[in-house]
């Protein structure tokens, strides 16, 4: 089955019973027993509820990987994966990370002596020779964020060999829809559902998808012991979204590439970074393992003034962190996302107080480039009574 009908029927389809076409939203925190040792599956809703499995049975077929855990925001979906590491070992890290990955291995993870290093995994060739006997995890995104580089998934595997280390890939940036990073041998995925999954910036959700068996037991353990789960009606919402995945990215990704193309022509931005343009160091590399570029553009702009100028002039695109829903949102990493970031690790990517992020949304796309052109256009000209004169 292809990827548009999965999403759209997801894992079971209508309620058995009922023959309801929407999922049924199973509000119970508990489930009766008819009897002793008679469960019918569903015992607390912390270990399992209906609602939530079927969500998690359709992102583990869609990720095509063995089993899902759907989270309460997909912090807790990462620090389940970091609940795997033990005292002692060393974690290497894309060096161009979501803001808060960052912070939760440093507050909460480092103070557990475990060792957080931070490379450019873009760059496959050079990570064999950061790779440690203690090394027990490599933690990519790719697009990263912000800047989009791109890591080649099936080489840093190859860089793994047979050592024991697992292989995690944050795919919030492109959705499952347009990469399944298990494919090309990552262990575990997360993602933020917040973002794409979810589309409407009204969800907060994270998900962990194991590629195999053996990594299950003990991630189910967590999930179920730390009890972050995503409650039953978030997941049934969650569940909706699913369903206009391919529709909304494709749309998104489409405008996308026409205000890439938009802010390549202008004078006054002085990079466009999307992997969606022929000349992006990572274009050919996204192209082999990923099915589209996606709808993230951050780009740089020649002053601070002007950065700052369009954030506040925008009128249909909304200055707000997050990225992935149906609304275009802009975003200055350097303040929000990143602002906790060292600044010794955001001189190294390259975030400074020039660049903005801009996550498209499904608007008419004509709409969103005069949108950016009147912020751009009206730049140096003076205000009065709040009307650019
Ligand atoms: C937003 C984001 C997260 C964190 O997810 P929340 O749902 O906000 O907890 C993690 N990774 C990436 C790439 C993100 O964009």
């Amino acid at each position: 089955m292809k990827d548009d009908t999965r999403l759209t029927h997801g894992f079971r389809g209508p309620d058995p019973v009922t023959g309801a076409i929407s999922f049924p939203i199973f509000q119970s925190a508990t489930f009766r027993h008819n009897g002793l040792n008679q469960s019918t599956g569903y015992d607390y809703s912390r270990a399992g509820n209906p609602t939530r499995e079927e969500l998690e049975k359709t992102m583990a077929l869609l990720e095509q990987g063995e089993k899902c855990w759907a989270f309460a925001s997909g912090m807790a979906a990462i620090s389940t994966v970091f609940r795997l590491l033990t005292q002692g070992s060393h974690v290497l890290l894309s060096e161009d990370l979501y803001g808060g990955t960052h912070r939760l291995a440093e507050e909460i993870y480092t103070p557990n002596k475990i060792e957080f290093e931070y490379v450019d995994t873009s760059d496959t060739d050079s990570l064999y020779s950061f790779i440690r006997d203690n090394t027990s995890m490599i933690f990519i995104e790719t697009p990263s964020n912000p800047m989009m580089r791109v890591t080649d998934i099936a080489k840093v595997r190859e860089a793994i060999g047979k050592r024991d280390i697992l292989l995690v890939v944050d795919n919030t940036f492109l959705s499952p829809y347009l990469q399944k990073p298990i494919l090309f041998g990552a262990d575990i995925v997360v993602h933020s559902g917040t973002k794409y999954l979810g589309g409407h910036n009204d969800i907060l959700a994270g998900f962990v998808i194991a590629a195999r068996e053996g990594l299950c037991e003990k991630l189910s353990r967590i999930s179920m012991s730390e009890g972050a789960v995503l409650g039953a009606f978030d997941s049934w919402l969650m569940i909706r979204s699913l369903k206009t995945l391919s529709v909304r990215l494709e749309r998104q990704e489409k405008n996308a590439r026409e205000i890439a193309d938009f802010l390549s022509g202008r004078p006054e931005v002085t990079h466009v970074y999307y992997v969606g343009l022929p000349g992006h160091p990572g274009y050919e590399t996204n192209k082999k393992q990923a099915g589209g570029a996606g709808a993230m553009i951050s780009f740089r702009l020649s002053s601070r003034d002007l950065a700052v100028h369009i954030l506040e002039n925008l009128r249909l695109i909304y200055f707000a962190e997050s990225l992935g829903g149906v609304e275009s949102l802009i975003t200055y990493p350097i303040v929000q996302t990143h602002a906790e970031t060292p600044d010794e690790l955001k001189d190294r990517v390259g975030i400074d107080d020039c660049l903005l992020r801009l996550s498209v949304g499904i608007e008419d796309v004509t709409d969103l480039t005069e949108d950016l052109s009147q912020a751009i256009c009206s730049f140096g000209k003076t205000k009065q009574g709040g009307v650019i004169i």
